[in-house]
């Protein structure tokens, strides 16, 4: 009977063990939106990110004031991008408003911290809106990245109307499969892919073996997430960056580093 206990807490210590060696985190999907000010102050975020692990974070959100309170207290720790709503009505409309446009553009011109534009969301039929256009040659013009929340035939389509903007593709496009990822990487050398909310890639802690294959094949191209899109996920930041870790310790030392921050650093580097 004791051997058979001291086997059970064996078996259970191990199961408690923290998985490998945890990885320096790039989280390249952050938002502190104005519900998220009154519940957490700037400091008490950024303590967050630091205990879940995470080194950098691309930070939006609505309005641009958020991003900019981080980045004010952690410019080497915050990746600002400027998110076009200044409210949340503007999601709706954005796309054909020209105030959207001059408040961008005003944005971009008056602080010169803004490594991306985004998160944006759009359908199909909003691709050539002017908008959409406008925001697509700034980010161009300033060698901005573009993060979209979009699906893959809205993804394809900018990539194709905007040819040398640099995508940064939100969610993986939350539901497209990885043999459409592959395909779409291998077609755009200007899309980068982000897997925030993507549970599904090691939906029972076991890295799904066609995103293994994928993530083996173009370790270069992707970023991992958390979206803190409502306050509450502010909670659980630590436990979605220790489920990431769990599959990112299912790959090899080298892929599982790029895909966790080197791809991040490289293409953000710290100012
Ligand atoms: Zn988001």
């Amino acid at each position: 009977m004791a051997r058979l206990l001291a086997t059970l807490v064996a078996a259970l210590l191990l199961v408690a063990t923290p998985a490998a060696a945890q990885l320096p985190i790039f989280d390249a999907h952050i938002h502190y939106s104005r519900p998220d000010w009154d519940a957490y102050t700037p400091e008490r975020v950024l303590s967050i990110l630091a205990q879940a692990g995470v080194r950098r974070a691309i930070v939006s959100s609505t309005p641009d004031d958020g991003t900019l309170r981080l980045y004010d207290r952690s410019p080497a720790g915050i990746v600002p991008f400027l998110r076009p709503y200044r409210t949340r009505e503007d999601m709706d409309s954005w796309t054909r408003d020209p105030a959207v446009a001059a408040y961008v553009e005003e944005r971009l011109d008056k602080r010169h911290v803004y490594r991306g534009i985004g998160e944006l969301h759009l359908g199909a039929q909003d691709v050539d809106a002017p908008t959409v256009r406008r925001i697509a040659e700034l980010a161009k013009a300033r060698d901005l990245f573009v993060q979209c929340h979009i699906d893959e035939t809205t993804v394809e389509k900018m990539l194709t109307t905007y040819p040398g903007v640099k995508i940064l593709w939100a969610h993986a496009g939350m539901s497209s499969t990885a043999a459409t990822v592959g395909r779409l990487l291998d077609r755009y050398p200007m899309l980068w892919v982000e897997l925030a909310l993507r549970t599904d890639v090691a939906s029972d802690g076991t890295l799904d073996p066609e995103w293994r294959a994928l993530f083996v094949r173009r370790p270069d191209r992707f970023m991992v997430g958390t979206d803190t899109w409502t306050t509450s996920r502010w909670e659980v930041v630590r436990q979605a960056t220790a489920a990431v870790q769990q599959w990112l310790s299912q790959l090899p030392r080298d892929v599982a580093e790029q895909i966790a921050w080197k791809n991040g650093e490289r293409l953000f580097p710290p100012p």
